[in-house]
C-alpha cells in the first residue's frame, strides 16, 4: 500500500499538530517532487500488488481533480496494482463542491473520507474549521450524488462546545445520512496548538475525560444498533466497508509513504520517515536525493508496536506471530505481565488472540504500555 502525503491546508485547525502549510506557493514544485520520490522509489514493494492508494493530510482536497489524477497516473505508471485497488482522498467539506466531485468522479478515486467533525456550527468554530454545519452535511448528500457510497466522515467528540445531547444528534444525523464507515476520535489538546493556547489563558475550559468517556460507550452502543461493527477502536464500519488501507497498517504490512513527513514500513524491522518540512523535501528531491532517514528497530520496538497496534483492534494480537517471531526471553516477560491482567479482565485470550475486551477499550493505550518492554 502507498500513502501520499498532501502537506498543504487552508488555515489551522486549532486542535492540529500535523504536519502542513497554509501557504500553497510552492505546490507546482510540491506535486513535481512527489513524482521524483514517486520514481526513485519504484523497486520499494516489489513483487507486491498494491491494494490502498491513500491521500491524507494535511488536505489532499485541496489539489485540483487533474492533479490528483495525475499522482494516480505516476503511482499506477510504477506499481503493480489489484484492479480493484481501493483509492482514499481525504476532503474537506468546503471543498466538496460539484466540480471537483465530478473531477474526483471521472479518476480513479473510490473512497472518500469527509473530515466532517461534527454537524454543530458551535464545535466547528471552536475548531478553527474551514466548513460550517451546512457544508458538513452537504457535502455528503453531494458526494453520494456522484455515486461515491465507499464514504467515511470523521468525528470528534468530547469537545467543550458539546455534551452528550449533541452528541447524540451527531451520531443520528450520520445513520440518516446513511454514512458507511466512521472514524472517530476524542477531542486532545496537542502541545502547541490554539486549543491549548485557548485553555492555557481560561478562554476555553478543558475537554472533559468523563465525559468523552460517556460519549465514546454511547457511540460504541448506538452504532452497533445500527449494524456497525466497532473493528478498531476508533473505527466503525457497515458490513464490506472497512478501509482496506488502514486495516493493512493495523496488520503490519509493509506500506510506502511518499512526501513530506510520510512515514514508510518494511513489514519487518526497519522503519523510515521523510523529512517533515516542505522546503527541505523539496531541495532533496530536485536533487534527485529521497528526503529521508530510517531506523531498524530493535526486537523491543517491534514488540511494543505490535502490541500497541493489535490492542486497538477487534481481531487483537495474534500470539502465534509473536511466538514465532520473538526471543524466550521476552516471552517469558510478557507472559508474566499479562497474568494479573487476564485474571483481572483486563485482558482476554479469544483463538489464541490477546485481546482487550470492549467494555476496556478506552484505556486501550494506558493497558499496551502497561505491556512495553522497555
Ligand atoms: S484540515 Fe486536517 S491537517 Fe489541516 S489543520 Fe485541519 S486537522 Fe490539521
Amino acid at each position: 500500500m502507498i500513502y501520499i502525503h498532501i502537506p498543504f491546508c487552508k488555515q489551522k485547525c486549532s486542535y492540529c499538530n500535523f504536519h502542513f502549510s497554509t501557504s500553497l506557493n510552492f505546490k507546482d514544485e510540491m506535486i513535481a517532487a512527489m513524482k521524483k520520490e514517486i520514481f526513485l522509489r519504484k523497486d520499494e514493494l516489489q513483487n507486491k500488488n498494491l491494494q490502498s492508494l491513500y491521500f491524507g493530510g494535511g488536505t489532499p482536497s485541496i489539489l485540483s481533480g487533474d492533479e490528483i489524477k495525475f499522482l494516480i497516473d505516476e503511482v499506477l505508471k510504477y506499481f503493480n496494482f489489484n484492479s480493484d485497488i481501493e483509492i482514499t482522498l481525504e476532503a474537506n467539506p468546503d471543498d466538496l463542491d460539484k466540480n471537483f466531485l465530478k473531477s474526483l468522479s471521472d479518476s480513479p478515486v473510490n473512497r472518500l473520507s469527509i473530515g466532517t467533525q461534527s454537524f454543530f456550527d458551535e464545535d466547528l468554530k471552536l475548531m478553527n474549521r474551514a466548513h460550517n454545519a451546512s457544508d458538513a452535511e452537504g457535502s455528503i448528500k453531494r458526494a453520494q450524488d456522484f455515486g461515491f457510497e465507499n464514504l467515511s466522515i470523521d468525528l470528534i467528540y468530547g469537545s467543550p462546545t458539546s455534551n452528550l445531547e449533541i452528541w447524540k444528534e451527531n451520531l443520528k444525523k450520520t445513520i440518516a445520512l446513511e454514512v458507511p464507515h466512521i472514524s472517530s476520535y476524542a477531542l486532545t489538546v496537542e502541545p502547541k496548538t490554539a486549543l491549548e493556547n485557548w485553555i492555557s489563558k481560561g478562554k476555553v475550559i478543558s475537554p472533559k475525560e468523563e465525559e468523552q468517556n460517556k460519549e465514546f460507550y454511547y457511540m460504541i452502543d448506538f452504532l452497533k444498533d445500527h449494524d456497525f461493527e466497532h473493528y478498531e477502536i476508533s473505527n466503525f464500519a457497515k458490513p464490506g466497508f472497512h478501509s482496506r488501507h488502514n486495516s493493512a497498517y493495523w496488520k503490519y504490512n509493509e506500506y510506502l509513504g511518499i512526501g513530506p513527513s510520510a512515514h514508510s514500513y518494511n513489514g519487518f524491522d526497519v522503519r523510515s520517515w521523510n523529512v517533515a518540512n516542505n522546503q527541505q523535501y523539496i531541495k532533496k528531491l530536485s536533487s534527485n536525493l529521497l528526503a529521508k532517514e530510517e531506523e531498524v528497530l530493535s526486537q523491543e520496538d517491534q514488540f511494543n508496536e505490535m502490541i500497541m497496534i493489535g490492542l486497538r483492534t477487534t481481531w487483537g494480537v495474534d500470539l502465534e506471530s509473536l511466538k514465532n517471531k520473538f526471543s524466550e526471553q521476552i516471552l517469558e516477560k510478557f507472559t508474566a505481565e499479562i497474568k494479573n491482567k487476564l485474571n483481572d479482565g483486563i485482558l482476554k485470550i479469544e483463538n489464541n488472540h490477546l485481546k482487550i475486551p470492549e467494555k476496556h477499550w478506552f484505556m486501550a493505550d494506558g493497558i499496551a504500555s502497561d505491556l512495553f518492554l522497555v
